[in-house]
């Protein structure tokens, strides 16, 4: 008898037979007794939304700063942009949801203030102890620093979760012919759509590119004629939200249409599986020929726009006087850091104290740091 409060029995209806199904979790390394009404992976969502780090997603920037306008996404937001995407991917091919929501609210937790010139600053600097990664230190986050239990640390999310994030073992995983679960793959992939189509948008709205040149691309130029045969001839607000709106559409439609065929063939498959025999989900060849060309463009003319690199370099500047200072002088780390350094060594403790910093905390972080000679700083 199917009982569709039960999780189990909901998704054995509901979900293909590639899905990562709850029931066939490898568990979290604290086994916990089941929740009532939530599945384990209902439950990891949960911990990631009210984590600290995932509300601190707020203040730090995707691309552009503060300082630029008041349009553009910030990480946070970009966050809600990739679950959106990703939850409705996975609907329409019967996967996880609560997996795939999950995943893409943990990916991009672990970004350092500042953006990609953060991250860049700590690689490089912190190069000689293991170097930095954003996709580990949210791993870092969530199994060590968020504290949520009084016995011990981390949130002890669900063993998918956390593999799902750890693009090292991807890798190595990879290199034996095994995929990841789809619903990793999945955000993956959304991630790229949000951003591709949501940096169009800022990039548009705040003058750093121009439509004209824009619409050169083969992309643009396809999602352009689709607005223009809907709704005419638009003013440029309209005519930019309208375009942003189908650059997201037709490439979740081209996504979802080349994974139906690839998926039609390993119906009544596991997830495990589907792994082994190392099936990826990708756009048509067409489609990711013309995001290629977009992505390449976008680099170009907005990564690497003046305006913006010059932010990034005064940025790196105040990070760079961070980490070197503070590994000089780690007796002005906060309490839970100085503990911290005993256990990962000084200049661990320094980055992940400082990626765990919002831009503008690090800002009056680095104030405080330069204007007084001594004193610990403060934790977030
Ligand atoms: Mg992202």
């Amino acid at each position: 008898m199917i009982d569709l409060r039960r999780v189990d029995d909901r998704e054995h209806l509901l979900l293909a037979s590639y899905a990562m199904h709850s029931r066939d979790s490898a568990g979290r390394m604290r086994p916990e007794l089941a929740h009532d009404y939530r599945g384990p992976f209902a439950r990891d969502r949960d911990r990631v939304l009210h984590s600290s780090a995932f509300r601190r997603l707020s203040g730090k920037m995707q691309v552009f700063t503060g300082e630029m306008g008041e349009y553009h996404r910030t990480r946070l937001t970009h966050t809600f942009e990739v679950a959106s995407v990703a939850r409705t991917i996975a609907r329409a091919l019967r996967l996880n949801e609560d997996l795939t929501e999950t995943l893409a609210l943990v990916h991009d937790i672990g970004h350092p203030p500042y953006g990609h010139c953060g991250e860049d600053v700590l690689a490089e600097m912190l190069a000689p102890w293991g170097g930095f990664s954003h996709n580990q230190f949210a791993i870092t986050i969530v199994t060590e620093l968020e504290q949520r239990y009084t016995d011990f640390p981390g949130l002890n999310l669900s063993l998918e979760v956390l593999s799902g994030q750890d693009t090292r073992a991807h890798k190595a995983a990879a290199a034996v012919g095994r995929a990841p679960l789809l619903e990793v793959q999945i955000v993956d992939l959304a991630d790229s759509i949000a951003y591709d189509a949501h940096d169009v948008d800022d990039a548009l709205q705040m003058g750093v590119i121009e439509f004209e040149e824009l619409s050169r691309l083969s992309l643009i130029a396809r999602a352009s004629r689709q607005v223009r045969d809907r709704y005419g001839t638009l003013p440029p607000n309209r005519r930019r939200q309208a375009l942003v709106h189908e650059l997201v559409d037709l490439q979740i439609g081209d996504l979802l249409e080349s994974s139906m065929e690839t998926l039609r063939v390993v119906d009544g498959q596991s997830a495990d599986e589907l792994r082994a025999s190392g099936v990826r989900l990708m756009h048509s060849p067409e489609v990711a020929e013309e995001r290629q060309e977009l992505e390449t463009y976008l680099f170009e003319a907005v990564y690497r726009h003046p305006r913006l690199v010059t932010v990034r370099e005064a940025a790196s500047g105040r990070l760079r006087e961070l980490v070197e200072g503070l590994i000089h002088r780690p007796d002005r780390l906060p309490l839970r850091f100085r503990t911290r350094a005993t256990e990962v060594g000084v200049a661990r403790s320094v980055g992940d104290y400082l990626a765990g910093m919002t831009d503008r905390f690090c800002d009056t972080q680095h104030h405080y740091f330069t204007t007084h000679p001594a004193g610990p700083l403060t934790d977030w």
